[in-house]
């Protein structure tokens, strides 16, 4: 092939069912490898909350597997800790109260990526979508399509959409988020695991003008990321939009458990925030009295599914393992999970070795996605000194937070697509997706 000759299209189109950071990433990774889809958003546009959203190095490694282009338009957003010597840290965790860690406003962990890794930085969650959304030929992208069912016909499958329309593909990919209707398809209405379930926790966001943050807090706790920890709660602030603002988000558990209203975010007033954080210290109170409008978010994950796909159908993103913020880490795996299912279908000649490729996709991520939901679980209650054998034991909270952060960090994503991608010779050698030695 000459370098002038048109790369060749695979004779198969993907439809993707949700333009979230997953969705997008997804339809990003697609377009890289000629592989042609549509992408579906049930949202008259394509929107994020107004608040930030930090990656890990695993994360940044992914955006640059999917495509380089994602990890270029980031790196030109992403806002880093102010102080040069801060580079690679994460976070600096301070006693947000008097606790075994530490006295009020004391500092006793500093979690880094380690020496010349970028340390997770964060960018405003719009700002990333338009990255990505740019990258998106708006012709591939229908709005207000809203997809209620999936069911294979003859030669793929037909989406059926809220308002009535349809849609035809060789294939989907569910990309539709916590409450995602493609996870039910896939799962059965009558799995329990095809629903949401409450964490016990909830969490406050807030942007503040991070002149405010620095007249209250001064330069070195406002302009570089921080975690205050204290007994059922934490609160996480990093600066964001170059430094122009400082994010803010405050985690507490939910004393009964439950989460009753139907709705999963809900404005608040200060009040009712200042009050969650009436027994914690100044330094806590003061970033507490910043915040205008807070929001607060029911936080929900999904519990393990036994699979990811069903036949044509497959869930990519928050529709397949939704999980808790804790450790920073749900968006990035949308984007891990991008670089392998776009790779596992650029490997396939047509449509008849789809289902092969999402087994082999659920065979590699299905492990380490659901280990993240529950790591991610456990280490929200050490934050909030509630960790089992943990609680306020200085050492062991170190310990077990550094261990849970490095196993997400570490990941060598070309490792699993390298074992993804033999399972897929395999099953092309046995002549069939149900014919394969893995067992999962
Ligand atoms: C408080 C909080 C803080 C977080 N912080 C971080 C962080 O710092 N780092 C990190 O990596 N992760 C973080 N996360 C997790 C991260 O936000 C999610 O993992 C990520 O946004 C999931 O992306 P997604 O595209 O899979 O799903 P979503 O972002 O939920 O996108 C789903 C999309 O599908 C659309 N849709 C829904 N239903 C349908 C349908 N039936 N048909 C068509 N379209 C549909 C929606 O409108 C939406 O656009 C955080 C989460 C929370 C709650």
């Amino acid at each position: 092939m000459t370098s002038s000759t048109p790369p060749k299209e695979k004779p198969f189109k993907i439809a993707i069912l949700g333009g979230g950071i997953g969705g997008l990433s997804l339809a990003i990774g697609f377009y890289k490898r000629h592989i042609p889809f549509h992408l579906y958003e049930s949202a008259h546009a394509f929107a994020e909350v107004g608040a930030g959203v930090g990656f890990g190095p695993n994360s940044l490694r992914a955006m640059g597997l999917v495509d380089p282009v994602i990890l270029e338009g980031y790196m030109k957003h992403v806002t880093h800790n102010a102080f040069p010597s801060k580079k690679s840290t994460c976070f600096d965790f301070y006693a947000g109260m008097d606790s075994g860690l530490g006295k009020e406003g004391e500092h006793f962990f500093e979690l880094t990526t380690g020496e010349g890794v970028l340390g997770m930085c964060c960018i405003h969650r719009a700002v990333f979508l338009d990255q990505l959304v740019s990258l998106v030929p708006p012709e591939t992208v229908s709005f207000g399509k809203r997809a209620v069912t999936v069911e294979e016909t003859s030669n793929g499958v037909q989406i059926k959409f809220e308002d009535g329309s349809k849609a035809s593909a060789s294939a989907a990919v569910g990309c539709d988020g916590v409450k995602s209707n493609i996870r039910k398809m896939v799962l059965g209405k009558e799995d329990p695991a095809a629903y949401p379930s409450f964490t016990g926790k909830y969490a406050y966001r807030g942007l503040i003008p991070m002149n405010k943050a620095v007249d209250m807090l001064g330069d070195e706790l406002a302009r570089n990321a921080v975690m205050w920890i204290g007994k059922q709660g934490h609160i996480l602030t990093s600066p964001v939009e170059k430094g122009e603002v400082m994010n803010v988000v405050a985690f507490k558990t939910k004393k009964d458990g439950k989460w009753d209203n139907k709705y999963w975010v809900l404005p608040q007033d200060r009040k009712g925030m200042e009050d969650d954080f009436a027994d914690w210290g100044d330094s806590v109170k003061k970033i507490v009295s910043l915040m205008e409008k807070p929001d607060v978010w029911a936080l929900f994950d999904y519990p393990p599914a036994n699979i990811y796909y069903k036949g044509r159908t497959c869930l990519s993103g928050d529709a397949a393992h939704a999980s808790t913020p804790h450790l920073g880490a749900g968006a990035g795996m949308a984007i891990e999970d991008a670089y392998i299912m776009a790779s596992l279908l650029a490997e396939i000649e047509d449509e008849k070795g789809i289902e092969g490729a999402f087994r082999a996709f659920d065979a590699v991520r299905r492990p380490r996605t659901q280990k993240l939901v529950s790591t991610s679980q456990e280490g929200g209650r050490v934050l909030d000194c509630e960790g089992k054998g943990i609680g306020e034991d200085r050492e062991k909270w170190r310990k077990d937070l550094a261990e849970r952060h490095e196993w997400i960090w570490e990941k060598k994503l070309e490792d699993d697509l390298e074992e993804a991608v033999a399972m897929l010779e395999g099953m092309k050698a046995r002549g069939g997706a149900e014919d394969t030695d893995y067992k999962i």
